[in-house]
């Protein structure tokens, strides 16, 4: 990730960070006196199933607008995870669920684009959906439904796989996934080694 150019409070150029000699991982504004962080922004999702199919929603802003996607977005202050997870859910695609009926599924770091992101799951015995104002459409597809010459994120292909092969079995492990430039992990959290 570039590092951040300019101060999101007075607009001046920034410089990298000293502290103690030695330059930091963030940077500095000299008019502000104060440092800058770029830290990573954290993405919730959640994967609705009903049956084997799960909830995508085809989005209606950029970027990738038109392309089918998990629902999602950024973490808000002041929300819990699941709460932030709970609240795309209804704004992208009109499901309300309490945040208590949403459950830890997958954490990963991207760190090429400076994301966390952490996935819940929940199952729906219903198809009911009402495309929010960010949204084209929704639907629930199977596996072989999905659009995946059409997908915002191929990138992740492999953890929605991963979505579909547990539907299929009915055993739910936690996964862990880490992106860095040219490596990608993903396993479960029992699994993991660094
Ligand atoms: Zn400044």
């Amino acid at each position: 990730m570039p590092p951040l150019r300019y101060c999101p409070e007075c607009g001046a150029a920034l410089q990298p960070h000293v502290v103690a000699g030695e330059t930091r991982n963030h940077s500095y504004c000299s008019r502000c006196q104060a440092p800058r962080y770029d830290h990573p922004m954290v993405v919730v999702t959640c994967f609705v199933a009903n049956g084997n199919r799960l909830l995508w929603v085809q989005r209606d802003l950029e970027p990738k607008r038109g392309a089918w996607a998990i629902p999602g977005g950024y973490l808000e202050a002041g929300e819990t995870l699941a709460q932030g997870a709970a609240r795309e859910l209804h704004e992208e695609a009109g499901i309300a669920l309490p945040a208590e009926q949403l459950q830890l599924y997958m954490t990963g770091s991207i760190t090429f684009i400076n994301q966390v992101y952490v996935a819940f799951r929940a199952t729906v015995d219903s198809d009911y959906y009402l495309a929010g104002v960010e949204s084209q459409d929704c639907a629930f597809f199977s596996r072989e439904q999905c659009p995946w010459q059409d997908v915002a994120y191929p990138e992740v292909n492999e953890t929605i796989v991963q979505a579909y092969d547990d539907l299929d079995s009915g055993s739910f492990d936690v996964w862990q996934a880490e992106m860095t430039e040219g490596r990608y992990d993903f396993l479960p959290v029992s699994q993991f080694r660094c």
